[in-house]
This record gives C-alpha cells, sequence and structure tokens, in this order.
C-alpha cells in the first residue's frame, strides 16, 4: 500500500476517537514519509502540532497503525515544513476526508441570510435558526478555577438535553463567554443526537420577529415554528426588558416547551432576580432549573486563553508577550482576544513578531486611559539606540556570542548562519534597507541571497518558539 494510502486509512480509524475540530487542527497535512522494516515515520507541518500529537494521540495513533499493520513496532514524528506549503498535496487534507465520510453536520448553510435550516428526520419540517458558529466548541472553551461549574454543567446539559438542568440560565458581564458557551452547547447537542432539533436565537432577534409577527398578522406561523423545537438557546434575555408584548410571547414558548421537557438554555449580563422590568413570573421561571455566573477569569486563566486562542489563530507567540497582554487586560475575554486579534494583524502587515512593546501600543491604543504594568512606553528602559544595520549586527553578535566578522564572512556552519539571518532580517524589517543594500554590507553577497535569507525566516517564525523568543529578546536589547 502507498504511504499516503495507509495514512489515508489510520486517520479513517483515528478520527471517530477525536474531536473534529481537533482532528483537522492537529491532523492538517500530516502524512507517512517513510515506513519500512518495523519504524514508521510520520511527518508532521509544524513543531508545535508534533508536540501536540506526540503529547496526546501517540496511543491512539499506535492502535490504529497497528489495526492496519501489524507488524509496526516503532512510530516516530518528524517536523517536515514542506507539509504546509501551499500546493504541496503531499499531506493529507483532513477537511475533505471528513467531507468524503459523510461527517458534515445535519444543518445545511444558507449563506445568504445567516441562517440555518435544520431539517427534522422523515418528517422534513423545517425550522428557521440564527447560525451556530463552528468556532464555538466547548473543548475550546478554556477552563479556570473560577468557570469549572459553568463548564461542567454545559456539558451534562449536551448529553442529556432537556434532564435535570432546565431551564439552563448562564450569566456574567460582556465578554466573558456566555455567547461561546450557550453555543458550543448548541454545537454540542447537534453532534450527539443529530435527530434533535436546535434553535439559537438571541432575544434581540426574537423581539424583531415578535414585532414582524404582529404587524403581518402571522402570530400563529410564528408559534408554530417552536413546536418542533427539541433545545431552545436564547441570548442576552436581559433585552427583553419593558418588552411587553414580547415577554408575553416569550413565556408562552417558554411554558409550551417546558412543559413537554424540551431543553431551554438562556443567557443574560445578571442573575434572574435583577431582571429589572421583566415580568416576574418570567424571572421566577428562568431561576427554576440551573443559575450559574461566568466570573472574570484569573491570570492563568487568561494566559491559558491567549495560548489556545494563538493555536486557533495557527500563530506562535512569545509566551512572555502573552503573560503581558494577560497581566494588562483583566477585565473581559474579547478585550484580550481584541488585543491578541489586533497585534496578530499588525504582525502579518509588517512581517513582524509581536513584542511587548508593540502589543503595550496596542493596548495603549485601544484604552487610553490604562496603565500599562511591566513596560514604560516612554522610555525606552535601558535599550541601546539602533541607528543602522552595524548597529544591530553588533546587538546580534553579542546575543549569540559570536563576532561581526564571523556575521559578514563566509561560515556556513548553523550557529552562524541563523544569526547571520536573522540579522538580515532584523535590518530589512527595522531599518528597511534595500536587499541589495544588506548584501553589500554583509561582505558583497548577492540581493537574492538577502532574500531567501529574510523569506526563510518569515517562515520559520510561523513554526518555531524558540526563534521567536530569540527575536524577542533580541528586539528588545533593541529597545523595540
Ligand atoms: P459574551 O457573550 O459573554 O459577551 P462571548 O461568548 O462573545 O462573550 O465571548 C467573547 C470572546 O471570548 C469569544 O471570542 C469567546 O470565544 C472568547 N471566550 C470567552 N471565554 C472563553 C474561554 N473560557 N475560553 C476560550 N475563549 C473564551
Ligand atoms: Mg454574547
Amino acid at each position: 500500500m502507498a504511504h499516503k494510502d495507509f495514512w489515508l486509512n489510520a486517520l479513517k480509524r483515528l478520527q471517530p476517537t477525536i474531536k473534529k475540530a481537533h482532528f483537522i487542527t492537529w491532523f492538517q497535512n500530516t502524512s507517512v514519509i517513510d515506513k519500512k522494516e518495523n519504524k514508521l515515520i510520520i511527518g508532521v507541518p509544524t513543531s508545535f502540532a508534533k508536540d501536540w500529537i506526540v503529547n496526546k494521540y501517540t496511543v491512539k495513533i499506535e492502535q490504529a497503525v497497528k489495526e492496519l499493520d501489524p507488524t509496526v513496532s516503532e512510530i516516530e514524528f518528524e517536523v517536515c515544513s514542506r507539509l504546509s506549503d501551499k500546493g504541496s498535496n503531499e499531506g493529507v487534507n483532513v477537511k475533505k476526508l471528513l467531507v468524503d465520510s459523510g461527517d458534515t453536520k445535519k444543518v445545511r448553510k444558507n449563506r445568504k441570510s445567516n441562517e440555518i435550516t435544520v431539517t427534522k428526520g422523515i418528517t422534513k419540517e423545517k425550522i428557521q435558526s440564527q447560525l451556530l458558529n463552528d468556532r464555538y466548541q466547548l473543548d475550546n472553551f478554556v477552563i479556570g478555577v473560577d468557570n469549572r461549574l459553568p463548564h461542567a454543567a454545559a456539558t451534562a446539559v449536551s448529553n442529556t438535553p432537556g434532564g435535570i438542568y432546565n431551564p439552563f440560565y448562564i450569566y456574567g458581564s460582556v465578554g466573558l463567554g456566555k455567547t461561546h458557551l450557550v453555543q458550543a452547547i448548541g454545537n454540542e447537542i447537534i453532534r450527539n443526537f443529530p435527530e434533535m432539533v436546535v434553535k439559537y436565537i438571541t432575544a434581540e432577534r426574537f423581539v424583531t420577529e415578535v414585532v414582524e409577527a404582529i404587524g403581518k398578522r402571522h402570530m400563529h406561523k410564528f408559534k408554530e415554528q417552536y413546536r418542533n423545537v427539541d433545545v431552545f438557546l436564547i441570548d442576552d434575555v436581559q433585552f427583553f426588558a419593558r418588552k411587553h408584548s414580547s415577554q408575553q410571547e416569550f413565556f408562552h414558548t417558554f411554558n409550551a416547551l417546558y412543559d413537554n421537557n424540551k431543553q431551554i438554555i438562556l443567557t443574560s449580563d445578571r442573575p434572574p432576580s435583577e431582571l429589572d422590568d421583566l415580568d416576574d413570573r418570567l424571572k421566577s421561571r428562568f431561576g427554576m432549573g440551573m443559575v450559574v455566573e461566568l466570573l472574570k477569569p484569573d491570570f492563568e486563566t487568561r494566559v491559558a486563553i491567549l495560548k489556545q486562542k494563538c493555536t486557533e489563530f495557527e500563530t506562535l507567540i512569545d509566551p512572555e508577550v502573552l503573560e503581558f497582554i494577560a497581566n494588562n487586560v483583566t477585565d473581559s475575554v474579547r478585550g484580550l482576544e481584541g488585543v491578541l486579534r489586533q497585534a496578530i494583524a499588525e504582525s502579518e502587515l509588517a512581517q513582524r513578531v509581536p513584542t511587548i512593546k508593540s502589543v503595550a501600543e496596542i493596548i495603549k491604543k485601544l484604552n487610553k486611559a490604562q496603565e500599562i504594568i511591566g513596560y514604560d512606553i516612554e522610555n525606552k528602559r535601558n535599550a541601546r539606540i539602533v541607528k543602522n544595520s552595524i548597529d544591530i549586527m553588533n546587538i546580534v553578535a553579542e546575543y549569540y556570542d559570536i563576532t561581526v566578522d564571523d556575521l559578514i564572512g563566509k561560515d556556513r556552519h548553523k550557529e552562524i548562519m541563523m544569526p547571520r539571518q536573522i540579522c538580515m532580517y532584523l535590518i530589512k524589517n527595522e531599518l528597511g534597507e534595500s536587499y541589495e543594500k544588506i548584501g553589500h554590507g554583509f561582505g558583497g553577497r548577492n540581493h537574492t541571497t538577502v532574500m531567501h535569507a529574510c523569506n526563510k525566516l518569515s517562515k520559520q517564525l510561523k513554526k518555531d518558539v524558540r526563534l521567536v523568543r530569540d527575536i524577542n529578546s533580541i528586539k528588545r536589547e533593541m529597545g523595540l
């Protein structure tokens, strides 16, 4: 069997044992590089993915491989960067594998209206629902000390909808993960119980629909929609305040579903008792089942969330920079994510890795009043002033304990080559010198050599966390 087919078959066996989102994240573009005697070498596009796969999935992979070929006794993983090259079809496209195996959701996305049509069993009754975002899953919701209970309850509800946690009420201030959690439950239930009809709607949208239905005298049709719902997710119910006809309608919907043991999940920015301007009968119903609060995550959890988001965005960022963000953005997870996104966007545009200085500036830009902890924007600490390429060469040479002559010279050993490339990259990106001029400064090298070095380094910065750290430390010496 060809290597690729072998690996494809192994992945087909692995796939049902691993959550879909994880399967795609970690196994996309993997391949079997070599298989001889009893040894199998699996190629993985990044060192990050390699670490993850080795830690989490070695046993499962061994099982799947041995089922196919019991003679394999040793499995090795190797980082193989060409696998992530666009246009390379050496690695397995696991997304396609999932589609081919029919593991696509039982929902059809209608992009235009941002709605999905869920078809229920053989009766083919259709129901409109706002789109559930695939990005929100229970297993990418980072669990910290303070949100263990909400997560555990969400998991329980996903496993037994309509059980004891009904209704399930999640509250917390803005940007702490309410929408994430409620949609994750929806996604999980669709996976666990494909025959169930899951409807997600924001309270705001519900109000609009009630108003429309009244205007068009469609109230009957409106009510009909909810007749077949098994799981009803309603986001931000504080929005019902003072909207009396919507409250009344919602009250009927709630009762009809509840009486039929259908699962209801609600979110809000405050506990039921504090929902002013809401009918008492609704308030008391909201508090009837399980009520949980999402709290602000502590420092460790904030760092863990940032790391998780880096994985999702497929970016490597210096852990020290992540800790700096976590130290300075404490209010909401949305705020954390905002700074991270901005840092990634800027670094992609400018081809630079985010540094403490660059994220400090982003945080300051987003919130002028904020005091920055751990970095003085005005004073560049003890940083040296970098005026030209010679200054950069001196700093890099010192950092790697080599000489400037080594950098300029012809030595092709890795210990010299790497700093040389880093040096070229920094001169290009920080001083904006032309490839030609840089080549000249490095003993008359050709501009294509310099260009190649810079491109290679940019690529490597996406995979090599040590390199990211080194460049950050060097930049800090440069006051960047
Ligand atoms: P809310 O609805 O409470 O205002 P969201 O659910 O929209 O907040 O969350 C804001 C962002 O923060 C989302 O991108 C979400 O994925 C992320 N987020 C919040 N809490 C967590 C968590 N514990 N783990 C991972 N991501 C989180
Ligand atoms: Mg929300």
